[in-house]
């Protein structure tokens, strides 16, 4: 049987250290703030923006919440943005998406100043990213590195594949296993012999957003499998992208879901805006 890779306990380590160090912040005079801006009611944002309240109340970090109506206007939106960016006693900016349609979400994410960008979303974020500059770095990627290196995963040097290109996952996951030296390949809906490029990976990140579509046929044996993928099964049981009980049988290592990627990209926020009051107050 494969080891498995505990999301819930390393999230729940990493919190903990936040804590603290929030705590000795606090002694020195220094308050973490972020500001959760959330459009319209969607019951899934509700949950999410309501656990990253919980999360930050936890670390003792002071959250403010606005929620504005559906009807919300662009303008209204991104003067709003605009009067947090001035503020100093904010120091990270979260819009939750997705926005309603009338509102251009690139627009907004470019509007919220990159050094409060926890969600690491921004253009200027991606590209320092890219160049191996410092800058924030989306959650749910980082969270996987986190995972990677705390559970002892040797990560230079060995193949990874990545099956998924969107902006928020596939991307930045590449360009983090890039920067600790793995070899990359990035695999897409338009790959040929998905399986066989799959079977290549020494370490193996699924974020397509298909459920349970990775079977044993795309896992080498021994492979480290990373579960991104959050669904609901015909039973109404959470599953992710990759079959479980099947890949199970062949792989090293296997994150769970849930108890996996879920819990660390909401740790990873809570660094972020640790990491958002600067250098100088850390
Ligand atoms: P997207 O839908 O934005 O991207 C999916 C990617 O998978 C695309 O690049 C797409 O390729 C590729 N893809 C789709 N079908 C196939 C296929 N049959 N073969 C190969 N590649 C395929 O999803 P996200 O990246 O936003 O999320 C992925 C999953 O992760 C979802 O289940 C989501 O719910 C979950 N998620 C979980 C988080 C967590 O905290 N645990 C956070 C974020 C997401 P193409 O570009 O060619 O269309």
């Amino acid at each position: 049987m494969p080891q498995i890779i505990d999301g819930k306990a390393i999230s729940a380590r990493i919190k903990e250290e936040l804590k603290e160090k929030v705590s000795d912040m606090k002694a020195e005079g220094t308050q973490v703030t972020l500001a959760v801006i959330q459009v319209g009611n969607d019951p899934a944002s509700s949950v999410y923006v309501g656990n990253k309240k919980k999360a930050c109340e936890y670390i003792g970090i002071r959250s403010l919440a606005y929620e504005l109506p559906e009807e919300t206007g662009e303008d209204e939106l991104l003067s709003l943005i605009e009067e947090l960016n001035e503020r100093e006693d904010v120091n990270g900016i979260l819009v939750q998406l997705p926005l309603p349609v009338n509102i251009d979400e690139d627009k907004v994410i470019a509007a919220i100043r990159p050094d409060k960008d926890v969600d690491g979303f921004h253009p200027q974020s991606v590209g320092s990213l890219c160049i191996g500059q410092p800058g924030f770095v989306s959650c749910t990627p980082a969270g996987i590195i986190q995972l990677l290196k705390r559970s002892g995963i040797e990560i230079a040097g060995k193949e990874c594949v990545v099956i998924g290109r969107s902006n928020i996952v596939g991307k930045p996951m590449a360009l983090l296993m890039l920067r600790e030296n793995a070899t990359v390949t990035v695999a897409h809906s338009r790959t040929k012999n998905l399986k066989e490029v799959a079977k290549r990976a020494d370490i193996l990140i699924v974020a397509v957003g298909k459920p349970k579509m990775i079977t044993r046929e795309y896992v080498k044996e021994g492979a480290v499998v990373i579960d991104v993928g959050i669904h609901r099964d015909e039973h109404n049981k959470l599953c992710g992208d990759v079959d479980y009980e099947d890949v199970a049988e062949v792989c090293g290592w296997i994150t769970p879901v849930p108890g996996g990627v879920g819990p660390m990209t909401i740790a990873m926020l809570m660094n972020n805006c640790v990491e958002s009051v600067g250098p100088e107050a850390r």
